[in-house]
């Protein structure tokens, strides 16, 4: 079967299959030292024709559809099953992990002994429909973030059929012919047939971080990883230089596959705000136990009932633990990460979600995140001056320096220019340059036809310039555009109408006030040069001559001002971070409203650091700024106490974008390897992207809040109802099964609300939190604690009634006391509206689950008295009418008492938060 001789993939499937190719090739070394362990099939000694011929594979169309399909069938995906989804039974085994499970299970165990039997039912019941909760939340939690990951698939560009096309990586098949550029991750193994500068940073795979330089000559087979110079491999990236490559192995046939170790650190640990949440529980649980332990000891010496004495410390401690807790908090972070995602902001990192909400300063980009990146030629400035050049390109052809200047454009041009947007590929600004080019009647394919590429030095941000070198009869043409300013520094001629003449620096003044007159107009200004060389390695940014400026237009984003203006109003500064030109980026930043558009170029940023915090906060762009300076800048603004956000696409951008709080990546101009460094991805490149997430990050955080404190006041309420009663000898009046209930029933369904609450409209008129203040802070304890105070008070209330009023017996009493805290607990959750928003219409009431969880909740109360088998569970009776009123008028009293409160204390500016 001659599929099976296409890849490394299909040799370890089947083992006895020889691959024919191989016997043809001649390994000198093999007849020296004959390697042990070297893989049958290694491409790597092989050469790039013979990898290309066993992978049965043409260099110049690819593979075709039909024999993508038979590949795809055959090798499967190229994916490494990282871990299998998690599964059910996994989950819900999980559930049963939990001190407090085992602590009611012994409860249960010691009911069994003391032949309770109804009692230590009742527990395991409970016990189950808690599991049966957990277990629904959080598979849906992980489910989708399974489902999120899937989104932020990788691209390769392959050639099939005969054309060069992106398909997502996990399609990759043995013997695609994949191309690759600076920046891109590598998605499977490859075999490389051409290499142009080419290195790559294999340190994933190697643990070295010196990029490797890579070229096409075979290289010995027992040769180590590192030292395949001719290979690259799945999860490494380039770092420099362009190549193309024959996929050799793909999936789990890897050498990555084969190194499962480093797939299972590419998990991401727990976020920093579930370690508090746990944090928070542990501390509780000490709490607890030191609480029950003196309550226990209490009643123990002033009742008889040991049992029941002992069974009601249990339930105190299972009271005062929220359990719900990290569910909730789970489910909270994913449907966030799923808002976050429908608004093409995609969380590459679980803690991101947190920290965004605390950002306060957001570095950003200028081209395409603020402005539209849909770039056009507006105007050209020549020797004889400047020309516009807004409709009548045509004319330009007659002029023969703007003929040179243009053909140099599409020259030293990367993009590739179709018929439609579609078949059109590269940087905006360089196909920009090429449709002005072919306005103008210079045809691309026409000038490498008459100039073949000799050799490229591929842009650098670096020195800002790139340059191409073409063939030009028996010498070489070099084409070089670039920042304007170090174009002139490499120029030593200038192309006038007299003829190429030399510079001098009268001459390179006037060019430099040309560029600031067009940046005024928020131009985004090149420079065009040139030079003859007698070889093709000549150094290419020396003696040129310069051939004039290049302006072009790129239009502010129309929803950027508002982002901005919102920005304000939440507290968190805009500050521009660009490449560009001081003149050009001071202009766009008017353009979008920046509060300060005070510039400090990149070369002053170290002595603006030093000059101390003051004129950080002042400047609002930096210009002309390297990586180096960005990753410096991030440093700068964390030192004085920002959480900073910063945007970033090139390779140069990575350490920035590791260094920031929350880096964010481009996803549709960006890098891979600078996705793999972000936190965050904007599906859409726009700046009020970032702005909707920060929203709700502070949405997250605050629902989180939001639920912890309804949770605890709950639970707290609990415990000082059963506490006072025993240390006062009343009867209980909420029995330890009913708490059981109470917690791990009906508390769950209005905090899951809570955790999916929209947010407050005016979330963003707020500044910032402090990331370093915890979940719960004093403040909070102290109104949780007053909360918990009128909740229990009014089942005292009840208590009361029902002896004084109405005397009912034991059974009744209790009845109409739990019913009484348990829906006092219900309408509390109107409580945790924020203390500025409306009494009534608030985010709480505006929360269509909130209303559902107190519907069904209310059902899951006001229906056990009444079914035989689960009252006498839970220990209640039918109620009477004037049972009813107490349970309603008491279990209302609490909420309107803290409302009223709240409102006060609102007015005296106490309160802030929920
Ligand atoms: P930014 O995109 O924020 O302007 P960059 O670092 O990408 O920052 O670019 C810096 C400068 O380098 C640009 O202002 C432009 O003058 C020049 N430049 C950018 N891309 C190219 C390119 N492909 N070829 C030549 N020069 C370029
Ligand atoms: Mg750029």
């Amino acid at each position: 079967m001659a599929t099976t001789r296409r890849g490394k993939a299909a040799r370890r499937a089947d083992p006895n299959q020889i691959p024919p190719a191989r016997m043809a090739i001649d390994w000198p070394h093999m007849t020296i030292a004959p390697p042990i362990a070297v893989d049958p099939f290694a491409p790597h000694a092989m050469t790039a024709s013979e990898t290309l011929a066993a992978s049965e594979v043409s260099p110049i169309n690819g593979l075709f559809e039909t024999d993508v399909r038979h590949r795809a069938a055959q090798y499967g995906p190229n994916s490494i099953a990282a871990r299998p989804p998690l599964s059910a039974w996994h989950v819900l085994a999980h559930q049963f992990r939990s001190p407090v499970v085992y602590l009611l299970a012994g409860a249960a165990a010691l009911a069994f002994v003391f032949r309770e039997f109804e009692e230590g039912l009742a527990i395991v019941a409970v016990l189950a429909v808690n599991a049966l909760i957990g277990l629904f939340t959080e598979l849906k939690a992980a489910r989708s973030i399974e489902a999120l990951h899937a989104l932020g698939g990788r691209m390769a560009r392959v050639r099939r059929d005969g054309h060069t096309r992106l398909v997502p990586a996990e399609e990759l098949v043995p013997g695609d012919i994949v191309l690759v550029d600076a920046g891109d991750a590598i998605a499977a193994d490859l075999r490389l047939i051409e290499a142009s500068n080419l290195a790559a940073d294999e340190s994933t795979l190697t643990g070295e971080s010196v990029a490797v330089h890579k070229d096409i000559a075979a290289v010995a087979a027992d040769a180590r990883l590192a030292e395949r110079k001719s290979m690259l491999f799945k999860g490494t990236a380039i770092t420099r230089g362009s190549g193309i490559g024959v996929v050799t192995a793909i999936g789990s046939h890897t050498e990555l596959g084969r190194i499962s170790r480093l797939v299972a650190d590419a998990e991401a640990g727990s976020s920093p705000l579930e370690k508090k949440l746990a944090r928070l529980s542990g501390q509780l649980v000490w709490a607890t136990i030191i609480v029950a332990a003196i309550i226990v000891g209490v009643g123990l010496v002033t009742h008889d009932d040991v049992f029941l004495i002992i069974e009601a410390g249990i339930a105190l401690a299972v009271a005062a633990i929220p359990e719900g807790l990290p569910i909730v908090a789970t489910l909270a972070l994913a449907r966030g990460m799923w808002r976050m995602a429908r608004q093409n902001a995609l969380i590459e990192r679980l803690s991101a979600v947190e920290t965004l909400g605390a950002t306060t300063v957001i570095l950003t980009d200028k081209t395409g995140t603020l402005t539209e990146n849909r770039m056009t030629l507006r105007r050209l400035w020549i020797d004889s001056g400047e020309i516009d050049i807004t409709d009548h390109a045509r004319k330009l052809a007659n002029d023969a320096l703007v003929t040179r200047l243009l053909t140099t454009a599409v020259l030293c041009n990367d993009a590739t220019l179709g018929h439609t947007a579609k078949d059109s590929s590269g940087d905006p600004m360089e196909l920009a340059l090429l449709r002005a080019g072919r306005a103008a009647g210079l045809n691309r394919h026409a000038l490498h036809a008459a100039h073949p590429l000799a050799a490229k030095h591929a842009f650098d941000s670096a020195n800002k310039m790139m340059a191409t070198v073409h063939t030009d009869g028996s010498r070489f043409l070099i084409a070089v555009k670039g920042a304007p300013e170090a174009v002139l520094a490499a120029c030593t001629r200038a192309a006038t109408e007299r003829g190429d003449v030399p510079m001098d620096d009268v001459m390179r003044k006037a060019w430099s006030d040309r560029v600031d007159h067009l940046g005024t107009h928020g131009l985004r200004v090149l420079a065009g040069a040139g030079k003859s060389a007698a070889r093709a390695d000549a150094a290419p940014y020396e003696e040129l001559t310069f051939l004039g400026l290049l302006a072009l237009e790129d239009p502010a984003r129309a929803d950027v001002p508002q982002a901005i203006d919102d920005c304000r109003r939440a507290g968190i500064r805009v500050v521009m971070v660009t490449g560009d030109h001081a003149v050009t980026a001071r202009s766009i930043g008017r353009a979008v409203g920046l509060p300060s558009t005070k510039v400090v170029e990149g070369r002053h940023v170290q002595t603006l650091i030093k000059g101390g915090h003051a004129d950080l906060a002042a400047a609002g762009i930096f210009a002309r700024v390297n990586p180096a300076e960005k990753l410096a800048l991030v440093r700068a603004y964390q030192e004085a106490g920002d959480v900073v956000a910063m945007t970033g696409d090139g390779v140069n951008d990575a350490p920035a974008l590791k260094q920031a709080d929350i880096g964010v990546a481009m996803g549709l101009r960006g890098t891979d390897v600078a996705r793999e460094a972000a936190a965050m991805v904007l599906l859409d490149d726009a700046f009020p992207t970032i702005v909707k997430a920060i929203r709700e990050g502070r949405v997250i955080f605050g629902n989180i809040r939001c639920f912890v404190a309804y949770l605890l006041s709950c639970n707290l309420s609990e415990v000082i109802v059963v506490g006072l009663a025993i240390l006062l000898t009343l009867p209980l009046p909420i029995l330890p099964l009913q708490i059981l209930y109470l917690n791990l029933v009906t508390d769950v369904f209005p905090a899951f609300a809570l955790a999916m609450g929209e947010g407050e409209r005016d979330v963003l008129a707020r500044p910032p939190r402090d990331p370093k203040e915890p979940i719960v802070g004093r403040a909070q304890w102290i109104v949780i604690a007053l909360q918990s105070i009128a909740l229990s008070a009014g089942t005292f209330g009840a208590l009361v009634l029902a002896n004084a009023w109405l005397a009912l017996p034991s059974r009744e009493t209790v009845t109409v006391t739990f019913l009484t805290l348990a829906f006092a607990q219900l309408w509390h959750v109107f409580d945790m509206r924020h203390a500025r928003a409306a009494p009534f219409n608030n985010e709480v009431t505006r929360n269509p689950w909130v209303w559902a969880a107190l519907a069904l909740c209310a059902l899951l109360l006001a229906v056990p008295p009444y079914v035989a088998p689960m009252a006498q569970v839970l220990h209640l009776a039918p109620l009477t009418p004037a049972m009813w009123s107490v349970v309603v008028a008491m279990s209302l009293l609490p909420m309107l008492v803290v409302q009223c409160a709240a409102y006060v204390l609102t007015m005296v500016g106490i309160m802030n938060r929920c």
